[in-house]
C-alpha cells in the first residue's frame, strides 16, 4: 500500500522524467533500447492531447475509438510518442474487445509493471524507451504464447511496411 502512495506522488510531479518505477524489460532487444528521459510535459506540444492522456496519464481510451483496431495492412506499430518499433502487424489479431491487441511485441522494446488501478493487480506495459503507457498484458491470449496484449491504439502510430519508418524523437 505504501509503495502505491509513492508511484502515485511520482505521477504527479510532470515535471520528472516519466519512467515507471519496477519496470521490467520484456524480452531482449536486437539493439538494446537507452531509456529516454523526457520530462513528460515536453510530450505535450508533440502527441495529440488524448494520446497525452493514454501516454502519460495511464487514461484508457474507449473501446471501438480508434481506427488502429480495423488496420489490416502489414507494417509496424510505433510508440505515438518517440515512434519506438512496439508491434509488428504479423501479431496483431481480433480480439473482439475492442482494443488493437497483439500476441507478442517486439523483443526489448516494452517493459510491464504491476498496477493496482481496478483493486486486483493487472501487469502494465509501455515503451521501454520514452515510459509512454500502452495498455495491459492478459494471459487469455490465442496458442502458442496465449497472451493478450491490449493495446489503446491512440498510444500507436501505424507505418505501413512499403514507407520507411521515421527517425525516433528524442
Ligand atoms: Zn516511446
Amino acid at each position: 500500500m505504501k509503495r502505491r502512495v509513492v508511484l502515485k506522488s511520482f505521477a504527479a510531479a510532470s515535471i520528472l522524467p516519466f519512467i515507471p518505477s519496477c519496470s521490467q524489460v520484456v524480452g531482449e532487444a536486437a539493439t538494446p533500447i537507452t531509456p529516454l528521459n523526457k520530462p513528460r510535459n515536453e510530450w505535450k506540444g508533440l502527441v495529440s492531447p488524448r494520446a497525452y492522456q493514454i501516454l502519460f496519464e495511464e487514461a484508457t481510451e474507449r473501446p471501438e475509438s480508434s481506427n488502429l483496431l480495423y488496420e489490416e495492412r502489414e507494417g509496424t506499430y510505433l510508440c505515438a510518442a518517440c515512434y519506438l518499433p512496439l508491434f509488428e502487424s504479423a501479431h496483431k489479431y481480433e480480439s473482439w474487445t475492442g482494443w488493437p491487441s497483439f500476441t507478442q511485441p517486439i523483443a526489448g522494446h516494452v517493459a510491464t509493471k504491476v498496477d493496482f488501478k481496478m483493486i486486483w493487480p493487472r501487469t502494465e506495459y509501455h515503451c521501454a524507451r520514452c515510459g509512454g503507457h500502452q495498455g495491459h498484458v492478459f494471459k487469455d491470449g490465442p496458442p502458442p504464447r496465449g497472451e493478450r496484449w491490449c493495446n489503446n491504439g491512440y498510444a500507436l502510430k501505424f507505418v505501413p511496411a512499403e514507407e520507411a519508418l521515421p527517425l525516433l524523437r528524442s
